[in-house]
């Protein structure tokens, strides 16, 4: 990544905190995001010890101001922006016949408005930097969507109805965006984090997880990378290992 700036939201655990070593592994110097008092200190603590540059900005995603704030901080930090992998999320999960009005808005608060706020920042941020060099400039948004917008979960309506706003944003962002060299993708990921745990139960002990965001991880660096720009406007579907998932093949 070669010094490359990169926010990452919800980064204090999970799906976030991987994706942020796994970028600063890769050489990108990190701006952290996640709620006030998430563990982004310890993050960035770890990030530092291996050799890598980190700072914290925690602020709500939801809030216009945090977007400011985070274009704001890569700016100061470190010169500018190149990477945003937009991951912060909640959930209140109930069936549609007892979901509460405030249930859904705050789900889709944080994962649709939060993904569009940031997005906002970064891109009118780009659109100026390559109208004043008259050319194409280094942009890459790696957005998580989740398998949950195409299959539907009967349990997560206002989930399921986020993670398909943030498909249709994203192509939306990736269309908008080609001319300035900006490159817009989503992830649609089925891995086992804090998040995701409660839902799909604990791994078994006996072998290796499937569905550890570490298997996740490598994607968005990858699309993050000068080598994932030829991808723009797609999504990606990341079982991480179908065959563990779906167990031994009954053909022959
Ligand atoms: P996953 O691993 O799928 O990302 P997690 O629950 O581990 O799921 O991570 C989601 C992250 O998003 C959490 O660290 C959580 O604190 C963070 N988060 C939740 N709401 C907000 C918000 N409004 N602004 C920023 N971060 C948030």
């Amino acid at each position: 990544m070669d010094g490359r700036v990169a926010i990452v939201t919800g980064a204090g655990n999970g799906l976030g905190r991987a994706e942020a070593l796994s970028l600063a592994a890769a050489g990108a110097r990190l701006v952290l995001n996640d709620l006030p008092g998430h563990a982004l200190d310890a993050v960035a603590a770890e990030i530092k010890a291996a050799g890598g540059e980190a700072i914290a900005c925690p602020g709500d995603v939801g809030e216009w101001a945090t977007g400011e704030a985070l274009l704001a901080a890569a700016r100061a930090t470190y010169g500018g922006l190149d990477v945003l992998v937009n991951n912060a999320g909640v959930l209140r999960d109930r069936t549609i016949f007892n979901m509460t009005a405030d249930e859904w808005d705050l789900v889709l608060r944080v994962h649709l408005r939060g993904h569009f706020v940031t997005t906002r920042m970064a891109t009118a941020y780009w659109r100026a930097l390559s109208k004043e060099r008259g050319g194409p400039v280094y942009g890459r948004i790696v957005n998580t969507s989740s398998e949950a917008w195409l299959l539907g979960s009967a349990g997560q309506p206002n989930y399921a109805a986020a993670k398909a706003g943030i498909v249709a944003l994203t192509v939306a962002t990736a269309r908008a965006c080609a001319r300035y060299g900006v490159r817009a993708n989503a992830i649609c990921p089925r891995a086992r984090t804090t998040m995701t745990a409660e839902l799909m139960g604990d791994a078994p002990d006996d072998v290796p997880d499937p569905m550890s965001p570490d298997r996740v991880a490598p994607l968005v660096t990858y699309l993050a990378s000068p080598a994932g720009g030829r991808f723009t406007g797609e999504v990606f579907v990341v079982h991480s290992d179908v065959v563990a998932l779906l167990g031994p093949p009954t053909v022959r």
